[in-house]
């Protein structure tokens, strides 16, 4: 054999013995992976980062994880939470828009006649000079103004216009401001009848529609009438009584239940009567002396001239009667004598009956405008937003 067979065989050789090692390791290797690969088939898989909540609904937290129920897909027209069912207690509501800060409802801010909403704290912006610009544009939402007319006893005619909010409905119960015209005035200059001031024509309507806007007291109606009929004390508060309130509960949703006088009378804190001017008298003399039984509310603006109302109203138990409110105004560049008047009728009123307390019930504003529609449109926001 030559030297170089026997290194080829042997190289060969060693090559073969390489091979076989090879195939014996890997198959070593292969049987010590598969193992490897079981154990990880029956590894368990990792906890998925995101599941579906299930929360409680008394402590709106999730029974898996205890995260809390964020409520962010909104809640039903119930106000239960879409994802927890967890009933929204609506506990305040936001001071800027008082709407509830965690389901969003809309509630209206409740000031009462301290000015300060009994829900959120917030305090009324109430004013004693010219209301901001924005009370006299047109608000996002416009209410509408009707007119009417009402056949008395006597065959006479009244009439009458109406101020319903933008959202007016049958489901909602209205409070009702019955209001009372000036001298040489007409029922619709309380609703959208244009009234000529420094700062142009000015409709009233739009100060209501403002003020529901921007949720500053409950709902209201306003009823406005022909103001002839209450001249004479007695024939306006059978016309107020008998006519008026049960028409009005006939014909709006109002917290009269029906218009039986027991049903008017149960919902007195809900009503109003107020007026300007010649209105103001009247309603001092028709309203607080005669109409205490079926109204707890009274506006009386830039005029008194109150005479025996202080004695007809502590007369035939009348006294018993509580007043809700009582806001009186007057205009500074009105005619001295108005001004001085109407103060020392408030005072007057304040100290000789018993169910007024100057401060509490009773509220006397002083506008720093005349005798005119700058006045009264201040005056009016005022007393909404304490009355109702
Ligand atoms: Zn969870
Ligand atoms: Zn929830
Ligand atoms: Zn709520
Ligand atoms: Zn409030």
């Amino acid at each position: 054999m030559k030297k170089s067979s026997v290194t080829t065989l042997a190289v060969f050789g060693i090559v073969a013995l390489l091979l076989v090692a090879l195939f014996l390791v890997s198959g070593r290797i292969s049987l010590l992976l598969r193992p490897l690969e079981v154990v990880q088939e029956v590894a368990p898989t990792p906890e998925p980062t995101v599941h579906i909540h299930r929360f409680d609904a008394e402590s709106h937290l999730c029974v898996e994880c205890g995260e809390r129920c964020l409520h962010e897909h909104g809640f039903d027209s119930d106000f239960f939470c879409l994802d927890c069912r967890w009933a929204c207690p609506h506990e305040t509501h936001s001071a800027e828009t008082a709407a509830c800060p965690v389901c969003g409802r809309q509630f209206n801010h409740h000031f009462g006649m301290d000015g300060v909403c009994d829900v959120c704290g917030k305090e009324a912006a109430l004013y004693t000079a010219e209301l901001p610009d924005r009370y006299f544009s047109p608000s996002a939402h416009s209410g509408r103004c009707l007119r009417d007319t009402l056949t008395l006893p006597d065959g006479l005619t009244l009439e009458l216009a109406v101020y319903l909010p933008w959202d007016y409905n049958e489901e909602t119960r209205y409070n009702v401001a019955i209001m009372l015209h000036g001298d040489g005035g007409s029922c619709d200059d309380w609703t959208d009848a244009p009234e000529r001031t420094h700062r142009g024509d000015i409709q009233f309507y739009t100060v209501y529609d403002n003020i529901i806007d921007e949720h500053l007291c409950d709902p209201f109606i306003v009823v406005a009438i022909d103001n002839r009929f209450l001249k004479s004390s007695f024939y306006g508060e059978g016309l107020i009584k008998n006519t008026l309130l049960p028409y009005i509960a006939r014909s709006f949703s109002t917290w009269m239940e029906g218009d039986s006088y027991d049903e008017i009378a149960a919902a007195r804190e809900h009503i109003a009567i107020g007026g300007l001017s010649r209105g103001s008298i009247y309603t001092y003399g028709v309203g607080m002396a005669r109409c205490l039984d079926v109204a707890a509310n009274f506006c009386c603006f830039s005029n008194g001239y109150i005479g025996d109302v202080p004695r007809q109203m502590r007369a035939e138990g009348r006294d018993a009667f509580s007043i809700k409110s009582y806001i009186a105004t007057v205009g500074l560049k009105d005619e001295y004598l108005y001004v001085r008047g109407h103060r020392y009728d408030y005072e007057v009123l304040c100290s000789s009956i018993d169910a007024l307390t100057d401060g509490e019930n009773a509220r006397l504003f002083e506008i720093d405008a005349g005798h005119n529609f700058i006045t009264w449109t201040a005056s009016f926001y005022d007393a909404l937003l304490l009355m109702f």
